[in-house]
């Protein structure tokens, strides 16, 4: 996210004009100020993008500083979060993997190197870092790698000066320390983000689970927003407890997978599913009517009905199921909507299974 706002052109400083000591103090100072922010919890993007806003306007000749991070065998390098007032020049930057660039600052950074800080200026052989020069004063360069303990992700903070020789006059270590703080968030939300997807998954079946249901409930709200009508189904297969007694657990486990495959296979890339607990599962369709649901989940029923489930060892099994829908009401929560389903499927069980009944 590169926010709005218009880029300077700006003037380089003399290396007279630059006292290098008080430059790392409001380094430092800077560093430390947004270390807290960073360990705060914020998502890592909008952390490292208050971070590049608040370095780049309290250290003035840092003019800009931009990151990437992402997948670690990438083949095109973008600014993601920008700052500072040679912002523009990040905008239209992009790195792509070649021969050159590949032994470039940008890409040896990204394999971790510790690359040295480098000069520009308007004579560079390199035409993006004569524009650097040129039009924003820019004159040293310096690409960090952002160590990730994620093996799979990594990423760069590239720091640019409008004084000569600036990062080895301040000295190489506040911006390596700096760029260890990023790293190190980048690599704490990777693994949040691992745990959040671990915990809302259902392992058997391979759906959401239960505590998917916030994310549910969110789709729902906004397809209500926008007057869109929306249904939930509840699916529950009908005398599940005599499949596991008949033919074991681990047949029943083959079975609740296979009616999942089912489900998964019949809703749209919009819908749902989630598995709500044992043979039981919930699908949310945003933006369906009525009769359009209707229609979804006969074909669930019909499918499951006519189909027969592997259960291992050569071995079939036909299984039915009792499926309850609720239209949502316009405004409605989702569990008031779930609830009416759930009554729907109590009457579809007690009107003899194998059914689909809509709530009134
Ligand atoms: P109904 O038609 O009224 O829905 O009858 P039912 O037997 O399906 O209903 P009930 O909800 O009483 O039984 C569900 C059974 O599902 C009970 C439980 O032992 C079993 N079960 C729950 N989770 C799992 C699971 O992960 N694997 C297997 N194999 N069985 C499970
Ligand atoms: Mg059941
Ligand atoms: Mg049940």
């Amino acid at each position: 996210m590169i926010s709005a706002g218009p880029g300077k052109r700006c003037r380089h400083v003399s290396k007279t004009d630059f006292a290098s000591q008080e430059e790392l103090l409001t380094i430092t100072a800077a560093l430390l100020h947004s270390a807290r922010f960073l360990l705060d919890g914020p998502p890592a993007r909008e952390a490292l993008d208050h971070f590049c806003s608040d370095l780049t306007q309290r250290v003035p000749n840092v003019v800009l500083a931009w990151t990437w991070f992402g997948d670690a065998g990438t083949d095109t390098i973008r600014p993601h979060v920008a700052a500072g007032v040679a912002k523009d020049y990040a905008l239209n930057l992009e790195i792509r993997r070649t021969m050159l660039t590949s032994v470039g600052p940008a890409f040896r950074a990204l394999r971790g190197e510790h690359v040295p800080p480098f000069a520009v200026s308007p004579n560079s052989p390199f035409s993006p870092w004569r524009d650097a020069s040129r039009q924003y004063g820019i004159r040293s360069v310096m690409a960090l790698p952002l160590e990730s303990s994620v093996d799979t992700q990594r990423g760069i903070l590239v720091l640019y000066a409008r004084v000569e020789d600036y990062f080895e006059r301040v000295g190489v270590e506040a911006f390596r320390s700096m760029a260890g703080l990023f790293g190190a968030v980048l690599s704490r939300s990777a693994r949040l983000e691992a745990l959040q997807r671990a915990a809302t998954r259902d392992r058997l079946t391979g759906l959401l689970n239960r505590n998917a249901e916030p994310l549910l409930r969110e789709k729902l709200r906004r397809a209500g927003e926008e007057s869109a009508p929306s249904a939930a189904l509840i699916c529950d297969i009908d005398r599940f407890k005599s499949v596991n007694d008949a033919h074991g657990h681990a047949a029943g486990d083959a079975v609740i997978a296979g009616f999942a495959r089912l489900i998964a296979g019949r809703v749209r890339s919009t819908d749902i599913a989630l598995r709500w607990g044992g043979e039981e599962f919930v699908v949310g369709l945003p933006g369906a009517s009525r009769e359009g649901a209707l229609g979804g989940a006969e074909d669930i029923r019909e499918r499951l009905a006519q189909g027969a489930i592997d259960i291992g060892g050569g071995r079939t099994l036909r299984v039915t199921c009792s499926i309850g829908l609720a239209a949502l009401h316009p405004g409605e929560d989702l569990s008031d909507a779930l609830r009416r389903a759930d009554e729907a499927l109590y009457a579809a069980k007690r009107g003899g299974r194998d059914r689909v009944v809509a709530a009134g």
